[in-house]
């Protein structure tokens, strides 16, 4: 099958084209980091009227580049949440447009599902179950993936998102957003031995995260002007790869997964790859992280979940919400609260 894929939920616009059989056939991705860049962070409203603008040329462009036409689709996939609900509404109403138009199926995709399966969009080999460590701009879990749409968590931080504290860490250092990628380049130069910084919830006996403490250390290491830039990057960025080594090396312990995955935007740093292919071998599990470029938001992994459901027979009605928060496993959610 052939899966048009949407995806608009935070500050990067995009569109793929997507294969049942895993083949890429055309993807277009428009990033905002400039128009967002004075302010710090993503302006929900500057973003939703860029999506606007973007979006229709971008599926006009995947469409010719891969020498089809919509009635060539066989389902249109849009991202449906969670995300800033000005933007997630763009994507949705071009997906059911689209849909209505030219009566092919709709699938509202779950953002986080997108990045839960998108391992499977270039590892074949990569099966049911696995233990996911997500790690993203707005999220830091670990879920146990036992199929598509049955997930179970078993940790999430309770308070900032892994790539939330690089993109603090990085403001405080006076870096450009978003963080992620500026601190990477910086800690390259640094010494990780170099600050003394806390691991928060490190031998703790449940496998949460915690980040804010780990940034109001780095602003006191900045404040102190007692060392250099790169080494208090390259000491965070150690901090962090600790953290989320050791909380999944306690679920890891909790489930019988026979492989660990790891995606999200944050997936994308390179310390953090190797360090969880480490501890994966060293615990006997198989391991599986996208390329970097499938590691942040992008619109090809949006169109494999689609594909994933369709494929399934797991489509959506026309009526189907925009939703700013939608947790990936609702009962955690409801037992633990909002944060925990
Ligand atoms: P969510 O997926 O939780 O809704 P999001 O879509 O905004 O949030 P992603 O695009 O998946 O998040 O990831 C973006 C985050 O990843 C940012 O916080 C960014 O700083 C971080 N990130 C990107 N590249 C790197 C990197 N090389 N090292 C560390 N963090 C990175
Ligand atoms: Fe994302």
């Amino acid at each position: 099958a052939l899966i048009l894929g949407l995806e608009s939920s935070c500050d990067d616009t995009a569109a793929a084209l997507v294969t049942s059989d895993r083949r890429i056939l055309a993807q277009a991705i428009v990033g905002q980091n400039e128009a967002h860049r004075p302010f710090g962070g993503v302006v929900p409203e500057i973003a939703a009227r860029a999506h606007v603008e973007i979006l229709p040329d971008l599926i006009r462009r995947v469409l010719g580049e891969a020498g089809k036409s919509i009635d060539d689709v066989n389902a249109i996939a849009a991202t449906a949440g969670p995300g800033l609900i000005g933007g997630v509404m763009v994507a949705l109403l071009a997906g059911k447009g689209l849909a209505l138009g030219t009566g092919k199926p709709l699938v509202a995709v779950n953002h986080l599902e997108g990045h839960a399966l998108s391992p499977r969009l270039v590892d074949p080999d990569l099966g049911f179950p696995y233990l996911l460590l997500l790690v993203s701009g707005g999220h830091c879990q670990l879920l146990e993936v036992a199929g598509v749409g049955e997930y179970r968590r078993l940790a999430t931080t309770i308070d900032d998102a892994a790539g939330e504290a690089f993109d603090k860490a990085a403001k405080l250092l006076g870096l450009p957003y978003p963080g992620g990628p500026a601190i990477e380049r910086l800690a390259a130069e640094g010494d990780p031995k170099a600050v003394p910084l806390p691991r928060p919830l490190v031998g703790s006996g449940e496998p949460h995260f915690s980040f804010a403490g780990l940034k109001s250390a780095v602003q006191r290491a900045v404040q102190c002007n007692a060392y250099r830039p790169a080494d208090i990057a390259a000491s965070f960025q150690q901090a962090v790869v600790d953290c989320l080594v050791d909380r999944t090396r306690l679920a890891l312990g909790r489930s019988d997964a026979p492989a660990l995955v790891v995606a999200g935007g944050v997936a994308a740093n390179r310390a953090i790859r190797e360090a969880l292919q480490k501890l994966a071998a060293s615990e006997g599990r198989q391991f599986s992280v996208p390329p970097a470029w499938l590691c942040t938001d992008n619109a090809a992994m949006i169109a494999w979940a689609g594909a994933e459901r369709f494929t399934r027979g797991l489509t959506d009605p026309l009526d189907a919400p925009a939703r700013a928060r939608w947790p990936l496993d609702p009962a955690a959610d409801k037992v633990r609260g909002a944060g925990v």
